[in-house]
């Protein structure tokens, strides 16, 4: 059988076995189609069922979050957990709070991460979880009432190693303090490793907090280097203001660019000075208020309250950092009309389908997203040895090895494509390098 049908028949069956699932079929879709030359140089991993065994879950968890809210009102939220391979390690990836987290999300998310933590080179499955929990509004009780309410449950399914969560959107250092805290009082036990992203007095890693952005950076810095290109005096767009857009905002600041427009799911600012990084931390990281605010600071800044027009206005690099499906074919149009040589993903997808094959179709310097934004749960392993160790190492030491990390990425995918006549699609780069390092390991392991 020739790889491309073998993809096609199994693409078949996941479609079968998910209706409905949108986000997490287009993840496979994405996936699967770049892997069948793998299968015609390799027919025994046809024989093993590699790709019917990858795209199931090896569990999916899911459970009810009651919470009680200020006012004495009782709640419920769905909590879920995928743990999707462990062929390379135990399951590692962010958890999500967030009201649109379903079924399908998470099966997406957990789906991207089997790849991305292949890619690091370090030894995490993958896994992802989440709640469909609003952060948005509630007082910071609430939210300590709901992350002990959401580790009731899902203490039973974790440890250090077996599954080690983090966070994600909505989920940062005070959720994973909180969710932490409750796990050692209900395990009477102290288990650093259980969870990554903790605060740096109880096994927390330096660097952890800057390290996707700080990664993403990293990584397109390597990109563009590959074509004689940088950062330095290039206008930038970085969508979103959480942890991930904040910190690829400074580093890229620091190499030399201007970051000239940011949002959040409010809208977007424009500042043709460049953002002013130190205003926006505090509005995002102190006060948690909307981004419009950054305007009362600077006035000659714009505020425009639709968040996927950010894409319209000129910039030289792009680098999406709120959430998935946040370019579509509109957003990739304008980029490409407005002269942008490069796209790097800091959200987990954020190009719709349609909007990948534009920027290829163009020439734009594509980073997706699983090689682009692996340095945080890279970090996050760094973290796991430093627990098992029980040592920590300095800021430099940490970064030093981040940037070791990303750079093997590029590199890695980059030999990767250009190996199966691919030479700048990092894509099919990504997923080739990235699925066969797996499928090696699932081979040797038998059929379990
Ligand atoms: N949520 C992040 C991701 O999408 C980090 C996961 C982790 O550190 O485990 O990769």
């Amino acid at each position: 059988m020739k790889g491309i049908e073998y993809v096609e028949s199994v693409l078949d069956i996941v479609k079968k076995r998910n209706p409905g699932e949108i986000e997490f079929l287009d993840a496979v879709r994405e996936v699967l189609t770049s892997l069948a030359p793998v299968f015609d140089k390799n027919p025994n991993f046809i024989e093993a069922a590699l790709l019917e065994r990858i795209t199931e879950p090896e569990r999916l968890i899911y459970f009810r979050v009651p919470w009680v809210d200020d006012a004495g009102k009782i709640h419920v939220n769905r909590g879920y957990r995928v743990q999707f391979n462990s062929a390379i390690g135990p399951y590692k990836g962010g958890i999500r709070f967030h009201p649109t987290v379903n079924q399908s999300i998470i099966k997406f998310l957990g789906f991207e991460q089997i790849f991305k933590n292949s890619l690091t080179g370090l030894a995490i499955g993958g896994g992802k979880g989440g709640a469909d929990f609003d952060p948005k509004g509630k007082s910071d009780n609430e939210i300590m009432r709901f992350c002990q309410a959401f580790m009731g449950e899902l203490y039973k399914y974790i440890g250090s190693d077996m599954d080690i969560p983090a966070g994600d959107i909505g989920v940062g250092a005070r959720e994973i303090g909180y969710m932490y805290g409750y796990y050692k009082k209900i395990k009477s036990m102290s288990d650093q490793g259980v969870l990554t992203g903790k605060g740096l007095t109880f096994g927390g890693s330096l660097v952890r907090t800057q390290a996707t952005g700080y990664g993403l950076v990293y990584f397109t810095e390597e990109m563009l280097n590959n074509k004689g290109l940088s950062f330095k005096g290039k206008k930038v767009i970085v969508s979103g203001s959480g942890n991930v857009a904040i910190y690829a905002m400074e580093k890229a600041i620091e190499l030399g660019a201007q970051i000239v427009a940011c949002s959040d799911s409010s809208g977007y600012i424009y500042d043709e000075n460049g953002i002013d990084l130190k205003v926006l931390k505090d509005i995002k990281e102190i006060k948690r208020a909307r981004i419009k605010e950054y305007i009362k600071d600077k006035p000659t800044a714009k505020f425009v309250d639709n968040y996927k027009g950010i894409w319209s206005n000129k910039c030289d690099i792009a680098l999406p950092c709120a959430t998935q499906g946040e370019i579509d074919e509109h957003g990739a149009n304008e980029l490409i009309k407005n002269g942008v040589i490069a796209v790097s993903e800091g959200a987990n997808m954020p190009s719709t389908l349609q909007a990948i094959d534009l920027f290829l179709e163009n020439n734009i310097l594509f980073g997706p997203s699983k090689a682009a934004n692996a340095g945080g749960v890279a970090c996050s392993a760094l973290e796991m040895s430093q627990n098992s160790m029980r040592y920590a190492w300095s800021f430099e030491e940490v970064d030093e090895r981040l940037k070791e990390i990303m750079s093997n990425i590029f590199n890695n995918i980059k030999k990767t494509a250009e190996e199966y006549g691919e030479e700048d699609n990092l894509i099919i780069g990504a997923n080739i390098a990235g699925f066969i390092k797996v499928a090696n390991a699932m081979l040797a392991q038998g059929v379990v």
